[in-house]
């Protein structure tokens, strides 16, 4: 089990480096067991569950018509989404949500100093500020934290530097009879 979870960390890294998977117009498509790519440039994952999906990542805003594009082309309604997460709050990965959750109601969940961020729309990436719009963000966790939506289970493990909040998510999937 260990290996395979490895295994789809490794896929979601490489899938997040916009030089390797750049465009905003790519097909959106099944990763492993209930995880799509979803697109736009810097990747954003739709984990469905049975009571509804969990959006990981928005990109930016204009990658917001994108995603919920690629939503509805593999079959599942944008309005099913109920949790966004995020990797860590900067705009090219988080300035969607407020889009996201204006369309959706879907309740926005973020780590410590990524979710100050967020209800603050402030971004400080290096090479400076840019503006988020602020977003309400309706449960604030920890490391070690869990997310849990249809019988799927999503822990966070906070991996600070990138962000203060930056976070990596993790979760068993089956796929061909493995775990
Ligand atoms: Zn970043």
């Amino acid at each position: 089990m260990r290996r395979i979870t490895n295994l789809l960390l490794l896929s979601l890294t490489l899938i997040s480096m916009p030089a390797v998977y750049g465009a905003e117009s790519s097909e959106p498509f099944r990763i492993i067991d209930n995880i799509y790519w979803v697109g736009g440039t810097y990747g954003s994952y739709l984990i469905t569950t049975p009571d509804g999906h969990i959006l990981h990542d928005t990109g930016t805003n204009a990658m917001h018509d994108v995603i919920v594009s690629n939503v509805e082309t593999l079959g599942f309604d944008v309005q099913d989404i109920k949790i966004m997460i995020s990797s860590h709050a900067h705009f090219d990965h988080v300035q969607g949500h407020r889009l996201m959750q204006q369309l959706t109601g879907a309740q926005v969940i973020a780590l410590g100093g990524d979710a100050a961020a967020l209800e603050a729309g402030q971004d400080n990436s290096a090479g400076g500020f840019r503006g988020l719009e602020p977003v309400e963000v309706d449960r604030v966790i920890e490391d070690g934290d869990t997310v849990t939506l249809g019988g799927v289970t999503l822990t966070a493990l906070w991996t600070p530097g990138h962000t203060q909040g930056a976070t990596v998510w993790m979760t068993t999937v089956e796929e061909e009879g493995n775990s």
